[in-house]
C-alpha cells in the first residue's frame, strides 16, 4: 500500500523518535512530517552578512556579528558589579550565583576588530549560564548609543557559523525557528531543526500537491508550492525567499478568507431573517422632522441596512464610524424600520450613563412618531420594571434602551425585530449571542453592531469576516476641528491658566490618567497625586473637581460622571473609564497625562470626548520627559490628523493587531503562521477578492473543479475559525 510521507507520524522522521515527537507535538503542534514542513523560520541568518564590530554605527538597523565572549558581568544597581567571569578565569563574587539583587547582565564580546557591550535585563540566568568566556557565538540585534558608547540590548544568540550547518543547494541563508526551553532541553537546537527540516523536505517534496487553483497561480505569478516550501526553509537567495514567502502568505490568507466567506454564505442561506419590506410611517415622520440633512455616508449606510432588513435573511452588520459621525441617527432610523413592519427594537449600551444618554437623545427624535420608548438598567425600580415587561409582551413598547439588564432572562419581547449593540467590544461574544433568543417570534432579530473604534479594514475583514461592514466615513458639517497640542511638564503653569480661562468661559475640562494593569499601584498613586494637585490648583468654592476611576463602586462612578455631565463639576479627573461614549457637549478641553503610554487609537477615542458641542475644543497631550523617538512620532501624528482610520492603521503597524483596542476583547483567535494582519493588508485584500470570486460562482464549493479547495478547508487549521455566532 502506498504510504504518504506527509502523513507519517513525526516520530519516524530520522533523528526524532518517540520522546522528541511528544515534545514537537506539545510545543509546536507538529504531529506529522507534513506538519513539520509548515513550521516556518521567523528569521534568517544570512551567512554572507556578518559585519565587523568596528563597522557598527549607532544608527545601523540590525546587525549580525560573530564574536568571542570576553567578560560577563552581573550588575546590581548602577555600575555595581556583583559577579564577574572573564577569559583569564577570574571570578568575582564566587561560583555560586544568587540572582536576587541582579539588575542586568553585561557581556563584552570581541571579534578582533573591536569590542561591544551586550546588555540583558531579562533571561539573565539562562544567558549567564550559556555564555562562557572564550566561546564564540553569532549575535543579532539593534545597536544603540548609550552614554557615548554603542551597545546592543537583548541580542538574539545563535551558535557560531559552522561550515557543516545543513543546507540545501547553495543558499547562504539559514532559517531560525521559534524554539522553547523544553525543545532545546531535548537537544532540538537550531542546527538540529535545520537538519530535521532538510530530511523532512527531501522525503515530502515529491509528494507536494498544489493547493491553489491554477488560474490564481497564473494570474498572480505565484511560485509552485513545492518551490515555496523549499525556499522558505532553505532560500537559494533573497529573491527566492521573497517569492516563497509571498506565495505562502497568499495561500494562508486566501484559505482563511475562503473559510470565513463560505461560513457567511452558508449562514445567510440557512439563517432566515424577518422580512421587513416596508419603511413605514414612523420612519417617515422622524425623517421629515430631522433638524438637519443626513450626510451622504449616513444615507448610504441606512440604504445598506434597509436592503438587509428587507431581504428575508438575517442582517448581521457592523457599523463603524468615528466618534461624532452620527451613528445614533442611523440606529434610530433602523429601529423605526422594524417598528414600521410591526416589530420591536432594542438598543444595548455598555454603561448606565451611556444608556441614559441614548435614551434621552432617541426620545427627542421619536417625538414626532408617537413610538413608545423606555429605559431599562440595573437601577430601574421594580414597579417600573413590571410596567416595561408588560409593554414588551403586549407589544405596546416599541423601543427599549438599556444596559446588560436587557439580556436578563426575565426580559422577553413580543416580537423583537432588531437589536442594536453600541460599542460592541465591551460585550463578550456570549452575551451577544443571548440576544438571539430574546424573542417569541421564532426568527432571530436583525443585528446591528455599532463601534466607534476604527478597525483597519484588513483586520475587520478577518475579525468580522462573516459580518457585513458599513462605514460612516464622513463627519456632519459644522463640526469644529479639535486642536491637538503636545506639551511637556514645563508648560504646566500655562496649561493651568488655559484651563482657568476655559472654565471662566463656562466650559468643562477632562483630565485623564493612564491606567495600565501591570503597574496598577503606581498608576493609582499617579492618579491620586494628580487629583490632589488639581484640587490645590483649582480650589473650592470657585472650582469643583470630580474623580472617576475603576476602583469606585458603580454607584460612585455613575454619581460622579452624572455630576460632570450635568455641569455640577468643572473638571473631571479620571482613568480611561470615560473612554466610551459619555457626551458632555459643554466640555471643551481634554487633557491627557503621560500621553505616550496610550495607544494611538485610544488617544483618538479620548479626544473624541470633546468637540461634541459647537465650541472650539482642544486636546492637550502632556508627555513625560523620557519619550522614545517612536512615541514622539506617534503623538505628532495624532496632532496632525483627526482621521481615526489613519491612526488605527498606524497603531496596528506599530503595535500589532493583538494590542489594538477592540481586538483583545473580541475573544476571537487569530492564528496565522506566516502572514501578518498588520503588514500584509494588500495581500489580504487581494486574496479575499479571489475567494469572493470563487464563491460567487460556486457558493457552497460543490463544483468538481473546487474539490481541491474543499479538501484544504477541511484541515483543522481552517475549521477552528468558527466565528459564525459572533453576534
Ligand atoms: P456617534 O454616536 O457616531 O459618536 P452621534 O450619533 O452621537 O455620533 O452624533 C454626534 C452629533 O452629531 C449629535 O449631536 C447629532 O445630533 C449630530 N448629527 C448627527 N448627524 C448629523 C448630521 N447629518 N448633520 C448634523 N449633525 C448631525
Ligand atoms: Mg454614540
Amino acid at each position: 500500500m502506498y504510504r504518504s510521507e506527509l502523513e507519517t507520524d513525526i516520530q519516524y522522521l530520522p533523528g526524532v523518535g518517540p520522546k522528541r515527537a511528544a515534545l514537537l507535538k506539545s510545543e509546536l503542534q507538529v504531529s506529522t512530517i507534513g506538519d513539520l514542513i509548515r513550521v516556518y523560520p521567523f528569521r534568517y541568518i544570512d551567512r554572507s552578512s556578518v559585519i565587523r564590530i568596528a563597522d557598527i554605527l549607532p544608527d545601523t538597523a540590525h546587525v549580525q556579528i560573530q564574536a568571542k565572549v570576553i567578560r560577563c558581568m552581573l550588575m546590581g544597581k548602577g555600575s555595581q558589579v556583583l559577579y564577574l567571569k572573564d577569559l583569564d578565569g577570574t571570578v568575582i563574587g564566587g561560583e555560586e550565583v544568587r540572582f536576587n539583587n541582579v539588575k542586568r547582565l553585561s557581556v563584552i564580546v570581541s571579534d578582533g576588530s573591536g569590542q561591544i557591550e551586550l546588555v540583558f535585563f531579562r533571561g539573565i540566568r539562562y544567558t549567564w549560564n550559556r555564555l562562557r568566556p572564550g566561546e564564540t557565538f553569532l549575535f543579532f540585534g539593534k545597536p544603540a548609543a548609550f552614554n557615548a558608547q554603542i551597545n546592543i540590548v537583548h541580542p538574539e544568540i545563535d551558535a557560531a557559523l559552522d561550515p557543516a550547518t545543513p543546507t540545501m543547494g547553495s543558499g547562504v541563508m539559514t532559517g531560525v525557528y521559534n524554539s522553547t526551553e523544553r525543545l532545546k532541553g531535548a537537544g532540538i537546537t537550531g542546527k538540529v531543526m535545520n537538519k530535521l527540516m532538510a530530511s523532512a523536505l527531501k522525503l515530502t517534496l515529491p509528494e507536494i500537491q498544489e493547493t491553489l487553483p491554477e488560474h490564481i497561480i497564473r494570474e498572480k505569478g505565484l511560485v509552485p508550492l513545492d518551490y515555496a516550501l523549499r525556499n522558505i526553509h532553505f532560500p537559494a537567495d533573497q529573491y527566492a525567499l521573497q517569492k516563497a514567502s509571498y506565495r505562502l502568505k497568499f495561500e494562508e490568507l486566501f484559505f482563511l478568507q475562503l473559510s470565513l466567506l463560505k461560513q457567511k454564505y452558508v449562514r445567510s442561506r440557512s439563517e432566515k431573517g424577518i422580512p421587513m419590506p416596508r419603511v413605514g410611517e414612523a420612519f417617515n415622520a422622524c425623517f421629515q422632522a430631522l433638524p438637519y440633512e443626513l450626510t451622504g455616508a449616513q444615507k448610504r449606510v441606512i440604504k445598506e441596512i434597509r436592503e438587509d432588513m428587507r431581504s428575508g435573511r438575517q442582517m448581521n452588520r457592523l457599523l463603524q464610524g468615528d466618534v461624532g459621525s452620527g451613528k445614533t441617527m442611523v440606529a434610530v432610523l433602523s429601529a423605526l424600520i422594524a417598528i414600521g413592519n410591526g416589530y420591536q427594537a432594542c438598543l444595548m449600551a455598555p454603561t448606565e450613563v451611556l444608556a441614559q444618554q441614548h435614551f434621552a437623545n432617541i426620545k427627542k427624535y421619536l417625538a414626532p412618531t408617537g413610538v413608545r420608548i423606555e429605559l431599562l438598567t440595573g437601577s430601574t425600580k421594580a414597579s417600573e420594571r413590571r410596567r416595561i415587561h408588560e409593554g414588551l409582551q403586549d407589544g405596546s413598547l416599541g423601543i427599549l434602551v438599556g444596559t446588560h439588564a436587557l439580556i436578563e432572562d426575565t426580559v422577553i419581547f413580543k416580537n423583537l425585530g432588531l437589536a442594536v449593540i453600541d460599542e460592541q467590544h465591551r460585550f463578550g461574544v456570549e452575551q451577544r449571542a443571548r440576544l438571539w433568543n430574546k424573542t417569541t417570534a421564532g426568527i432571530p432579530p436583525h443585528i446591528l453592531v455599532m463601534t466607534a473604534t476604527p478597525i483597519p479594514r484588513t483586520l475587520a475583514m478577518t475579525l468580522y469576516g462573516d459580518l457585513d461592514i458599513s462605514v460612516i466615513d464622513e463627519m456632519p458639517p459644522g463640526r469644529k476641528p479639535i486642536q491637538t497640542l503636545l506639551i511637556t511638564e514645563r508648560r504646566r503653569p500655562a496649561l493651568n491658566k488655559f484651563m482657568r480661562d476655559q472654565i471662566a468661559l463656562g466650559h468643562q475640562v477632562f483630565v485623564v490618567y493612564p491606567l495600565i494593569f501591570e503597574s496598577e499601584k503606581v498608576d493609582y498613586s499617579n492618579l491620586e497625586k494628580g487629583f490632589e494637585r488639581i484640587v490645590e490648583d483649582f480650589p473650592l468654592p470657585q472650582y469643583k473637581v470630580a474623580m472617576v476611576h475603576g476602583k469606585q463602586t458603580n454607584d460612585e462612578k455613575n454619581f460622579n460622571m452624572a455630576a460632570f455631565a450635568a455641569g455640577r463639576a468643572d473638571i473631571l479627573v479620571s482613568t480611561t473609564v470615560i473612554e466610551v461614549g459619555v457626551d458632555v457637549p459643554n466640555a471643551s478641553v481634554m487633557v491627557i497625562e503621560s500621553a505616550e503610554r496610550f495607544g494611538l487609537s485610544q488617544l483618538h477615542q479620548l479626544r473624541g470626548r470633546v468637540g461634541r458641542g459647537s465650541e472650539h475644543s482642544w486636546c492637550i497631550l502632556v508627555k513625560g520627559d523620557k519619550v522614545s523617538k517612536e512615541s514622539l512620532k506617534r503623538l505628532e501624528l495624532l496632532c496632525s490628523t483627526e482621521d481615526g482610520f489613519v491612526l488605527a492603521e498606524e497603531d496596528m503597524k506599530m503595535r500589532g493587531p493583538g494590542d489594538l483596542e477592540g481586538t483583545q476583547q473580541s475573544g476571537l483567535p487569530i492564528t496565522l503562521n506566516i502572514a501578518s494582519l498588520a503588514k500584509d493588508g494588500r495581500i489580504l485584500a487581494d486574496a479575499r477578492d479571489y475567494a469572493e470570486g470563487i464563491l460567487s460562482r460556486d457558493p457552497l464549493l460543490e463544483d468538481a473543479q473546487n474539490a481541491l479547495l474543499v479538501k484544504e478547508l477541511r484541515k483543522e487549521k481552517y475549521d477552528r475559525h468558527d466565528y459564525s455566532k459572533i453576534s
